[in-house]
């Protein structure tokens, strides 16, 4: 088997997610599977030997090295032009689990949900009907909760839920991972808070906790090996033990034990003096606040109820515990945003300015993608006239104050929004968009000569009654839910 991250191998050596399945899978005495990353050129494992290929799909324009992967070894981009004798080709990760229907003609098979009962399950069958037609294996597998088989027409698939039974961890620390020598540890999976736009959230509901002293049991592991922790969770200090794992470390840490410690993000309930002096000690030198809007009322409709008292208090906690600035995070062109909204993130950063002189900020902001499954699946995003005219108002306000500020590329954001509320028909359009280079110039060519309209997925608002491609998904708390929350949160 191979298994196939779609990028350098620098990010899928600090990839969670990869390397634990990779081992979960190397640990079978029966599976013979070997790690390929998009510059692999040569492999341990010939290419008429491999009988399974697997592929971990984080990013929605990963399509682009799987394109070149497939390419490369001599495959066809559609399962059905593949022929038997070629290996199963099958993909698992967030963007599959999301809305796997844009790559429907393109896998034998897909994941959904959590991938570390299904991969070992699906692997197992696969051996053991190894000999088999692909077609009699491909029926076996539909059975599998969490497995999707396009070519089976199953009238539903049921997202699978793992309980985190155990703490997952980096099982390869590497001076070339793109977080060198960093041993990266799962303390829980998915937030609660539910975002209206947020798939991190929804795809992993509901939140689960790693128990502390798996955690403890996990940190003493790496820290025989390095000195470079990162923990890892969507809404890690919601943890009910989170400041028990910091005190734990902190004791280590007086004990003249050197550690660096770091984070993926911390909420602003957990901006207190007991996490962050900690966070500080263990090295952590910035610390992020993702307040994604400006105005309390935008803050409200996207369900981050987020005071400015509360951002206030978060500051002069990092103040207190020796911090010289802090990075906000936020996004443009959310569903009901309106020009005010986007003036008071200038006027909070007045007042922040204004309030603790010295304090340095900055912010990173990225642009609403609608995603499939979310409350704000049914809202089109923004033209990019005036998401550019926003981006170019707050860089020139900001500029002002002397206030970094970092916008990611609206025009990708557009792509991301396509591919995030795409179908099937968009199959031959990925394919001629690779075909083309892949660049922004191909994705509008391939367009015009497909005739195909982008904006329908990406920007266009979507009516509650609207069937998705992507119903099918048995996924909890299910889409009465999500048109019951899109509908509180807009009326905000
Ligand atoms: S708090 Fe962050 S991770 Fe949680 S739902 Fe909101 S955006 Fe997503």
């Amino acid at each position: 088997m191979w298994f196939l991250f779609p990028g350098p191998e620098s990010f899928a050596m600090s990839s969670l997610g990869y390397l634990w399945l990779f081992r979960a899978l190397d640990m079978s005495d029966e599976i013979d599977i070997e790690r390929v990353y998009s510059e692999t050129k040569t492999t341990r494992i010939m290419r008429d030997k491999i009988k399974l290929i697997g592929i971990s799909f984080t990013f929605d324009i990963d399509f682009l090295e799987i394109f070149k992967f497939l390419e490369h070894n001599n495959y066809a981009f559609k399962a059905s032009e593949r022929k038997e004798s070629d290996p199963l080709i099958f993909a698992g990760g967030p963007v599959i689990t999301s809305n796997p229907e844009p790559y429907k003609k393109i896998f034998d098979f897909m994941i959904i949900g959590d991938g570390e009962t299904t991969n070992i399950e699906v692997t197992k069958i696969c051996k053991k009907l190894q000999d088999k037609q692909k077609k009699e294996i491909l029926k076996e597998l539909a059975k599998i909760d969490g497995v999707y088989v396009p070519s089976e027409n199953q009238q539903s698939v049921k997202k699978v839920t793992n309980k985190l039974s155990e703490c997952i961890y980096t099982p390869i620390i590497s001076d070339k991972a793109f977080f060198p020598d960093t041993f990266i540890l799962e303390v829980e999976r998915g937030c609660a808070n539910r975002c209206g736009f947020c798939i991190a959230s929804y795809i992993n509901l509901p939140i689960r906790f790693v128990e502390y002293e798996k955690i403890i049991e996990t940190i003493n592991l790496g820290l025989k090996h390095t000195n470079k922790i990162a923990l890892l969770g969507a809404q890690i200090t919601a943890h009910p033990k989170f400041k028990e794992v910091c005190k734990y470390v902190e004791n280590l840490i007086d004990n003249g034990k050197q550690i660096d410690m770091s984070v993926s993000s911390l909420r602003v309930d957990s901006f207190v003096p007991e996490i962050v002096n900690v966070l500080v000690k263990a090295g952590q030198k910035n610390l992020t606040l993702a307040i994604e809007a400006g105005s309390e009322r935008l803050r409200k409709v996207i369900n981050k109820n987020l005071t400015e008292e509360q951002i206030f208090k978060a500051i002069e906690v990092a103040i207190n515990c020796g911090l010289s600035g802090m990075k906000f995070y936020g996004m443009l062109g959310l569903p009901t945003e309106t020009q005010a909204d986007i003036e008071e993130i200038v006027n909070l950063s007045k007042r922040i300015k204004a309030k603790y002189k010295g304090f340095s900020i900055s912010f990173g902001f990225s642009t609403f993608v609608p995603k499939a499954n979310t409350p704000f699946q049914w809202f089109g995003r923004e033209d990019e006239k005036f998401l550019n005219e926003k981006a170019n108002y707050l860089k020139k306000e900001l500029h002002k104050l002397g206030i970094q500020i970092n916008i990611s590329s609206p025009k990708w954001d557009y792509y991301q929004a396509l591919l995030s509320r795409g179908d099937e028909d968009l199959t031959d359009y990925l394919i001629m968009v690779y075909k083309l280079g892949g660049k922004s110039g191909a994705f509008k060519k391939a367009a015009k000569e497909l005739e195909i309209n982008t904006d329908y997925y990406a920007l266009e608002n979507y009516s509650y009654d609207k069937k998705f491609a992507w119903d099918f998904i048995e996924m909890k708390p299910g889409k009465e839910f999500l048109i019951q929350e899109s509908k509180r949160l807009i009326a905000q």
